[in-house]
């Protein structure tokens, strides 16, 4: 019996401020991002949510599209990393470790929502495509959530007290 070859999408693209990426992601193994030569690897938890119930090529190219969203929208993640880090009067009525570990989350959901709110711009069927009424429910909690949890995370962080 032979195998089927395993599907995959390739995109070569530059960056708003001229860097040259080439993102390869397989429906096997969802992601390989190579950004100047160097493989950044990245899980494919979040696209293989959001994607659900879209065909595969579509599924693909989204994907792609979503990992080359995360370097087109970099600035993003790191002011929200300076906003968290600037020093503020008072002092937080949360620990130490916890700040670090929600900051650590947050900043990461901030870059997903990030990168996936530049895919949505700039490619509809990211929420457009017709897909089951369920899966396309769980693109929109998913992402509502992810950015309720990025704001919540960002004012835990930056609450202070007297
Ligand atoms: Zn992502």
């Amino acid at each position: 019996m032979t195998k089927e070859p395993i599907r995959a999408y390739q995109r070569q693209e530059e960056t708003w401020y001229h860097l040259p990426a080439e993102i390869r992601v397989t429906e096997a193994h969802l992601h390989r991002v190579r950004v100047a030569g160097v493989s950044l690897p990245h899980p494919g938890l979040v696209n293989w949510i959001v994607r659900r119930g879209l065909p595969l090529q579509t599924r693909l190219e989204l994907t792609a599209l979503h990992e080359f969203g995360h370097l087109q929208t970099l600035p993003v993640p790191l002011l929200h990393v300076v906003i968290l880090a600037w020093p503020r009067r008072g002092h937080s009525p949360y620990p130490l470790w916890s700040r670090l570990l929600v900051g650590l989350f947050s900043h990461q959901v901030a870059w997903e929502v990030a990168a996936e709110s530049y895919v949505a711009a700039r490619d509809a069927r990211a929420y457009r495509a017709a897909r089951p009424p369920r899966d396309k429910a769980l693109y929109v909690l998913f992402w509502s959530g992810m950015a309720f949890f990025s704001l919540l995370s960002t004012w835990f962080i930056l609450k202070r007290e007297e």
